[in-house]
Parts: structure tokens; sequence; C-alpha cells
């Protein structure tokens, strides 16, 4: 974090004018990113870049926002990585095709309008430039290049510090930390300044409609920051309970177990829509894992590489899904509660299950009937489901989901439990609506003057219901780009 001291000197030595009356700082500025995650440290740098003089304001008190949280693997096809690693068969056009034909196994209900294919093109086309850029202006470095979890060409531009596993499977818990901690050294750098624990409360406006700078507060501090233009990077809404009722009620009970970073509570897509932008009306969310209530029994029912070699059961006790999907999180959101059932064959797995005998948490039993008791699920149901499910061990064939046979074991070993299981969301897919500048536009498609929009605040027309490996901070990092290099032109 940077010190006071620094920060105040460059501010000083960057700003046109400040004075300061009752508690209120004005500053002059040329851009005002809001938001400290890829989206908004990539518009500061390009910003930046351009010549525009530039703050960046987190209301946390540290930046990176989900962006750090996230493993940090950026896709893109035909980089300079790629290249040097001598790889012929990744492109722009491949990786669109991936992101495009993942759509397809979207959780049925999504808005036909989602994806917009020729946005997704668009974007995939400059993923290219933004993870060059990253590399060479920004001074982050690559590890070579590794495939997705879905496998295929090398599309992951993962950190040099934190490699996509060599098993493809999942990636490096908070890898994108390197690509933030980068940021920031560049930024620090180049002398732009970083305020933390600074929430911006609103966006100003002149007498025509234009954004003309946002009001911030430290402390007691307050600040209004005069602008050319101002870019919204305030991520999703993901920790916005409210919100989630709106845009997607299914997922709101969730809200609190988000693995999304606490500042994702829809701030910029709020501020936006005062000042009369457009927004999605139809959202939907970054589905990530299927997680346990306490993060200590997550590996109860998952084996070392994130497999689920358990069988969920619903309030009926009875199976639902393959249990090896990827990113399977909307089916059990679909449902009234879900657990998941393993037995004692790795008793050194299952003990911390002994701590807990809560039907909302963890709960074992020594026989099936009475589990499905304590549970509240119908034991028949739960003694039915197990059966097939042992026969299926035995025969090798799911004939009810095709679970993968390597992944059917017999669950025979007594005691038996059952673990509650919870959609974790990484983000939000909604936000409001922009061109492919990245300005905000209102209802009647008019530019919003002097207002920026990029990463979750905007992401709605790249998916239908389902999340791409990589694409989350692609969106990010090159909206940001975008939308700086845009906000620097602004007069
Ligand atoms: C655990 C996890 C793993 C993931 N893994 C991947 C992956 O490997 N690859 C991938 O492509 N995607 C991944 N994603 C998704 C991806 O990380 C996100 O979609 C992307 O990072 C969002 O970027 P953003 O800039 O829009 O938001 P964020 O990175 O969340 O940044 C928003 C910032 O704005 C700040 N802010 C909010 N309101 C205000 C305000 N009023 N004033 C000032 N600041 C404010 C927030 O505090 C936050 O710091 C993952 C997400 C998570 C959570």
């Amino acid at each position: 974090m940077m010190q006071i001291t620094k920060l105040s000197l460059l501010l000083s030595s960057l700003l046109v004018s400040t004075a300061a009356f009752a508690g209120v700082e004005k500053i002059d500025t040329d851009v005002v990113v809001v938001g400290g995650g890829g989206t908004g440290v990539a518009a500061a740098a390009a910003a930046h870049q351009k010549g525009a003089k530039v703050i960046l304001l987190e209301k946390l008190p540290f930046i990176g926002g989900s962006s750090a949280f996230s493993g940090g693997s950026i896709a893109a096809g035909g980089s300079k990585a790629q290249q040097r690693a001598g790889l012929t068969n990744t492109t722009p056009e491949g990786y669109a095709q991936i992101w495009l034909n993942d759509q397809k196994r979207s959780f049925p209900g999504g808005d036909k309008a989602f994806p917009n294919e020729q946005k997704v093109r668009k974007i995939t086309n400059e993923f290219t430039k933004t993870v060059d850029w990253i590399e060479e202006s920004i001074g982050h470095p690559y590890a070579d290049p590794r495939p997705f979890g879905y496998g295929g060409p090398k599309y992951a531009h993962s950190p040099k510090e934190a490699p996509v596993p060599a098993s493809g499977r999942g990636s490096s818990p908070a890898g994108g930390r390197f690509v933030i901690q980068n940021f920031k050294k560049y930024l620090n750098k180049e002398g732009v300044p970083i305020m933390t624990a600074t929430p911006v409360t609103s966006l100003i406006t002149n007498s025509k409609g234009d954004v003309v700078g946002v009001k911030a507060k430290k402390g007691d501090t307050e600040y209004e920051i005069n602008a050319k233009a101002v870019v919204l990077a305030t991520g999703g809404f993901a920790r916005n309970k409210e919100m989630m009722k709106k845009y997607v009620p299914s997922y709101a009970p969730y809200t609190e177990v988000s693995v999304a970073t606490m500042g994702a509570t829809g701030d910029g897509i709020k501020m936006a829509q005062k000042v009369g932008a457009d927004s999605y009306k139809d959202a939907w969310v970054i589905g990530l894992y299927a997680g346990a209530a306490k993060k200590s029994l997550e590996k109860t029912f998952t084996n070392k590489n994130k497999y689920k070699d358990c069988v969920f059961v619903n309030e009926n006790g009875k199976r639902f899904v393959n249990e090896n999907l990827p990113y399977l999180t909307d089916p059990i959101a679909a449902q009234k509660a879900v657990w998941a059932i393993t037995d004692s064959s790795d008793a050194a797995k299952v003990l911390p299950l002994k701590e807990y005998n809560d039907p909302k948490i963890a709960v074992g039993a020594d026989s099936w009937q009475a589990l499905a008791k304590k549970i509240g699920v119908p034991a028949k149901n739960l003694e039915r489901t197990m059966k097939l499910y042992n026969d299926a061990a035995t025969s090798g064939k799911d004939s009810e989901f095709n679970k993968p046979k390597e992944h059917i074991l017999p669950f025979t070993k007594a005691p038996f439990y059952a673990i509650r299981v919870v959609p974790q969301t990484g983000g939000t897919m909604g936000g409001v609506v922009t061109n492919d500048k990245f300005q905000v536009l209102r209802p009647d498609g008019s530019v919003i003057k002097g207002l920026y929009a990029g990463g979750e605040t905007t992401n709605r027309p790249y998916y239908n219901r389902v999340y791409t490996s990589g694409s989350g901070l692609g969106v990010a990092y090159t909206s940001g780009r975008i939308a700086g290099e845009n906000a620097a032109e602004e007069k």
C-alpha cells in the first residue's frame, strides 16, 4: 500500500488545483478511475500512457478486487508468449469458438440475445493486444502458455509465479494477485496516484447531463474530484443481496458465500443508473464452485484434482446432475438444498466431518435411513439413490447422469456423511450498457459524455449463463485498457 506521505506528494504534484474547505477537498484531474481491480488498473495505466493525468480510487484498503483472487490466467490467441513457445494453433477465432460453444451449455432461461457473438469476437481479437501490452509495457511475466481446464490449445496466460497446474485442472489460488502487483509497481513507478480506502459515492454531472467528476470519501475527508472523464471499474454485484434478489434471485440466498471481493456491491452500476445509464435487465452469475458451508470441509467431497467423487442429493434425496461438471453451480442453486454424500472409506479425509452434527453444515449416521432422517429427506429415496449409485460403481455405467466411471466410487462403509453444498459465485454478468469504446449509453442509445465502464460493470453481452475460463480477466483487462485509452482523449 502506498505510504500517505508519498501519496500526498504525488497528488500535489499531479493535480492542477486543490482547495480544501469545510472538510471537502476539491481536486482537478483528467481521468478518474473508480475501482482498483483488473479493469481499473488497466484503465489507469492506459489513460496515463496516453498522456492524461489520472487518479485511481479504491474503496477497500487494498487494490485488486476479484481480479486478485482469481487464478490470474488471461486468455488470448496468437500472443507473443505463444509465438515464443512455437504454438501455431492458438488464434483469437479459436478461443472465440470455445467461448461461444461453451455458451450452449448455459443453464436454461437466459435472454437469447446473449452472448452477442459480434462483441465476443471483437473483444477476443483485442485480448491478444492486451496480453502483449501487459507483458511488454506493464512488465508482467507469464509462465509458458498452458491449456485451460477444458484441455485443447494453450490459451492460458498465467503469471510466471503461479502457472496453471500441469494437470490443467483448476488454476493457482489467487495467482491473479501477481498481475495486480505488477500493475501496482508500474503505476507507482509512473507516479499515478492510487487512493485506497476511498469509496466513490456519486458521479457529478453538469447541466447537460455530462459526467464531470466524482464525489468520494476517505475517513472524514470528502473529495470532489473534477475530471474530463470517469471510468467505472467497480466490478459486479455478487456481494449485494438486494441486487442479487432483483437480478438473479435463485442465487440471492448464497450472496454471503460468494468468493468475489467484498467490494463487489454494484456501486458503479447504481451510480451510472442514477445519471441515466441504460442497464441490462437480464443478468446471471459467474458460477465457480460447489463449496461447503465451512471451507475446511470442501476437501471431504473432492479429490486432489478437484473432481467430485461424491454423490449430490437434493431435498428429495435424489441425484440431479453429473457431479463432475466444471463450474457446477447453476443446477445446485436450482434445488432447495443440496448435500454431498460420502462414506468412511478414507478415514483421514472425513475426519473434519466428525466435528459437526448440523444438516446446514455436515452430519454423519450409521445407516442411509438415519442419515436421511438427519437431513430431512425421504429415507426410501436416499436408499434407492445410493443403491443405484453403488450399482453404477460395480457396472461402471452411470445410466442416469453419465458420470465418468473413474469417479464413481462405491459408498458402503459406515458411518455415512452428508455435507451441505452451496453454489459459490466469483462475480456477475450484468451491468450498464456500453458501446465498443466502453462509453456508457442512455436507453435511447446516446452517449453519456465523460462516462466509461468496463469489466463486470458492463460484461452482460459476452455471456448467456455460463462462464468460460480466462474470459473474465480478458474482459476486465481489455475493457479497462480500451476505456482508459478513450477516456484520455475526452475533451
Ligand atoms: C476466486 C475467483 C477466481 C476466478 N478465476 C478466474 C480466472 O482464472 N480467469 C478469469 O478470466 N476470470 C476469473 N475470475 C473472474 C474474474 O476474476 C472477474 O470477472 C474479474 O476479475 C472482474 O474484474 P473487475 O475489474 O470487473 O472487478 P474487480 O476485480 O472485482 O475490481 C473491482 C474493484 O472496484 C472496487 N470498488 C467497488 N465499488 C467501489 C467504489 N464505490 N469506489 C471505489 N472502488 C470501488 C472493488 O473494491 C474492487 O477492488 C475469477 C473470480 C474469482 C472471484
